[in-house]
């Protein structure tokens, strides 16, 4: 269960608009890494590298938050083990769940049922994206990481213009979302909202095999390299496509946690070595 004993967010518990808005910049100015995950689809690794790189900060004795806020499929809960949490209102906000330096939040807590679908309008979906940064007691945080909605449409666009100040996103693509050009219009989509890119990742780059270790490609390795050298952003690298992953993910486990020592959780320990938080 959750405990946290962090000041609150002075202006949680208000419904008008530009209250929400303060709440949302004083929380926000406590923190001091803000990183978006994003991908040009779905299914491409983005909430698998949203957690790991949560941990693997968290690790390193970071304070960090990590936040879901996809609409359609929020992973992160089964990722990590928390089907069925629910966030206790405090007098201020909403509880994060709390495990050692990490906070984690995600819209299946606040809303109380992980199974039922969520019908929410446009404009309704940008206030809940405000209410789960803004009245989240966060309190002090080195990072928060988050797991944005997939695409380039409205939802990761709302995301983008309540935080201001965010360091930059990651982007996660696969070799073929990189063939397909989605993840060049996510680039593009940073640029045009003057977001830094802090890397591209390419997941599921050749296939670990089980039997023997070894990493095959499946589809044509190093486009993404390519593409970033073409766009001039940073390659942060590549994660094969390991059954482990999956597994730990199904599990409830978090994947570099489980497997120290792997090639895959050293393609994952290089990778956080590369970025550069602003
Ligand atoms: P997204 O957030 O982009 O929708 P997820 O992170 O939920 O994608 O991943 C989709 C599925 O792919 C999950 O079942 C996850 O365990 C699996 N997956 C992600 N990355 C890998 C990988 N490198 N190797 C094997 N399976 C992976």
């Amino acid at each position: 269960m959750a405990e946290n004993n962090d000041s609150a967010c002075s202006h949680a518990g208000h419904s008008d608009s530009e209250e929400l808005d303060q709440a949302v910049k004083e929380c926000l100015k406590k923190i001091k890494h803000k990183v978006l995950v994003f991908s040009g689809k779905g299914g491409v690794g983005k909430s698998t590298v949203s957690v790991n790189l949560a941990l693997s900060l968290a690790n390193t004795g970071a304070k960090v938050g990590l936040i879901d806020i996809d609409f359609h499929g929020p992973s992160v809960p089964v990722m990590l083990g928390l089907q069925g949490y629910k966030a206790i209102q405090g007098k201020d906000g909403m509880m994060p769940y709390e495990k050692g330096n990490l906070k984690v939040m995600s819209i299946p807590f606040a809303v109380g049922d992980e199974n039922s679908a969520i019908i929410w309008r446009g404009p309704m979906k940008m206030h809940v994206i405000k209410q789960l940064l803004g009245y989240v007691q966060w309190g002090e945080l080195d990072y928060l990481i988050i797991d944005s909605p997939p695409g380039t449409g409205d939802e990761p666009l709302s995301v983008c213009q309540t935080i201001e100040d965010a360091d930059g996103a990651i982007l996660v693509t696969t070799p073929q979302e990189v063939a397909v050009s989605d993840v060049r219009r996510s680039i593009s989509f940073c640029e045009q909202l003057k977001l830094p890119v802090l890397g591209v990742i390419e997941n599921m780059s050749g296939f670990v095999c089980p039997e023997c270790g070894k990493v095959v490609d499946i589809f044509k390795s190093g486009g993404g390299k390519e593409m970033c050298q073409q766009m001039e952003v940073k390659f942060l690298g590549s994660i094969p496509l390991d059954p482990s992953v999956v597994a730990s993910g199904d599990a409830g486990k978090v994947f570099v946690q489980e497997n120290s020592g792997s090639p895959t959780e050293k393609a994952f320990a290089d990778i956080v070595s590369k970025i550069n938080f602003e």
